[in-house]
């Protein structure tokens, strides 16, 4: 085959999407055949099990939007490389386009494809498409990396963000599609168990649904969003965090409709494009700081006291530490999927402060059970809480979670939600938990409400001590 008739690859990773993809508009304004490929490789071995799942609820709902095209999305499992350079032989493509993505494993995986690619006289291109600009755009007057939110966020709130691409018309189609696996084979619910069938009355799959949710999202809620979005009994949020993570969204879409609202002087919009330009710093971090999401980004967090996994933490996980805020959050999690920003901090805040554990066991829990894990905002956001991080919260500053339910969920709304014990009239959710967590940790909801494992006071001042000592340490 010619250059001007060879296919192009074009590999999709988190990017499912038809509409503001630069990688797509490029493939197809090239008139060559284009091949959509989805590569279940190590990165998506590696994911947690809620994050898995979803994903392949995203592909199956992604390959039907192929399909409308005209296209397919050809799923191949192995190594990435392997797999490309089978699909180049069995096709005789001469090209391979794909959307950037920005933590170690992929950008490790992506350089060596791309230079062994180029090696051999075969074009490849990798395209923006996942954020809004660049990690490297977006410099300080000295030509570092932003460590702070605040100034990153005026270097970039006027800077001017492209306007999204439309989607392509057609998508030029092979003569012979390669062959494609089984998307039930790779079996990406597997490590679900029960829980699937609970979380799955929760989720937005697929670019449609996310378009729809961000046009409701902007229509009712933006102009209340500052002032409610810290209630998570309150549905005031986007919960678009769950489509941004797969790409079923693009984050310029959502940029410009914020901006537009803005524009029209919607009160709320302002902090919603601060909002999304959080998830923007967090990328920008862990690509300049790539060991984040493993390492106390300040080292001096090395020498702090921190208690690894423990049996307080197994009880933090299950949402049974007797702290109601706490539970309610860590079940909204089992139940949905997601779990309300404040109540992500707060009951972060308690794992890392009043049970004194490391806030990598937390991380590595809310990667498996998220269904919007994002590397790089669950890291900023564990970091930010524990005090480690680079714009941290002080660590003395300690969250109570008491005081923060009086004050954020006043009424109890959001704990009988998704909390059973001791109320027979719970709604539907809060008995759903005992339906997705195992059967062998024998709770039911006619049990008493536990106890709790760390009286408040006493877990507070522990924590005052472990600080203390890694002062005077330093
Ligand atoms: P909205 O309030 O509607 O905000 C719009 C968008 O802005 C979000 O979709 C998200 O992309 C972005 N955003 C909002 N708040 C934040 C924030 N604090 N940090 C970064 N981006 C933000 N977010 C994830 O997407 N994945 C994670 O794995 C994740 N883990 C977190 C762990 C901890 C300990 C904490 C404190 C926060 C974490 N967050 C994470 C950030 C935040 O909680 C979620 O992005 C938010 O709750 C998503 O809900 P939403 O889409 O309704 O947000």
């Amino acid at each position: 085959m010619t250059m001007g008739t060879a296919p192009i690859i074009l590999w999709f990773r988190r990017d499912l999407r038809l509409h503001d993809h630069p990688a797509l508009v490029a493939a197809c304004d090239s008139g060559r055949p284009v091949i959509p490929v989805f590569i279940h490789d190590e990165t998506v071995e590696a994911m947690g099990a809620a994050p898995k799942w979803r994903l392949g609820l995203g592909l199956a709902r992604f390959a039907k939007a192929l399909e409308g095209q005209g296209s397919r999305l050809i799923l191949r499992r192995g190594r990435a490389r392997d797999v490309l350079e089978a699909l180049i032989a069995e096709t005789g493509a001469e090209a391979v386009y794909w959307t950037r993505y920005y933590d170690r494993a992929a950008r490790a995986r992506d350089s060596e494809i791309k230079a062994s690619l180029k090696e051999r006289g075969l074009e490849a291109q990798s395209y923006p498409g996942h954020l809004l600009f660049e990690p490297w755009e977006v410099e300080t007057g000295t030509g570092g990396p932003y460590r702070v939110y605040s100034p990153y966020w005026r270097a970039v709130k006027d800077r001017g963000v492209d306007a999204p691409l439309k989607r392509p018309d057609a998508i030029p189609a092979p003569s012979d599609w390669p062959a494609s696996e089984a998307l039930e084979d790779w079996a990406m619910g597997a490590a679900m168990r029960r829980g699937a069938e609970i979380v799955a009355r929760h989720v937005h799959v697929g670019e449609e649904v996310a378009l729809g949710r961000l046009g409701a999202f902007v229509q009712h809620k933006i102009g209340a969003y500052k002032e409610e979005r810290d209630f998570p009994a309150v549905d005031a949020c986007s919960g678009l965090s769950e489509n941004l993570t797969y790409g079923e969204i693009s984050p310029r879409v959502i940029w410009h409709a914020g901006w537009r609202q803005m524009q029209d002087g919607a009160r709320g919009a302002e902090h919603f494009l601060k909002e999304l330009v959080w998830r923007e710093f967090a990328w920008h971090l862990l690509y300049h700081f790539p060991e984040m999401d493993r390492a106390n980004w300040r080292e001096e967090w090395d020498a702090f006291g921190w208690r690894g996994d423990n049996d307080q933490a197994e009880a933090w996980r299950r949402g049974l530490t007797g702290e109601p805020f706490v539970d309610a959050a860590m079940r909204e999690m089992y139940v949905t999927g997601t779990m309300h920003n404040r109540a992500r901090m707060i009951a972060a805040s308690y794992l890392t402060k009043h049970l004194l554990t490391d806030w990598r066991v937390g991380l590595a829990w809310f990667a498996d059970c998220l269904i919007d894990w994002d590397p790089a905002s669950n890291a900023m956001g564990w970091q930010w809480v524990a005090g480690s991080g680079p714009d941290a919260a002080p660590y003395f500053r300690i969250f109570n979670p008491a005081g923060q339910a009086e004050k954020f969920d006043t009424d109890g709304t959001y704990r009988k939600r998704f909390i059973a014990e001791g109320n027979r009239h719970a709604p539907d959710t809060a008995r759903a938990y005992f339906e997705a967590v195992p059967r062998s940790w024998r709770l039911a909801p006619s049990q008493a409400y536990p106890k709790p494992v760390v009286d408040l006071a006493q877990g507070r001042a522990r924590a005052l001590d472990a600080y203390e000592a890694r002062k005077a340490a330093d």
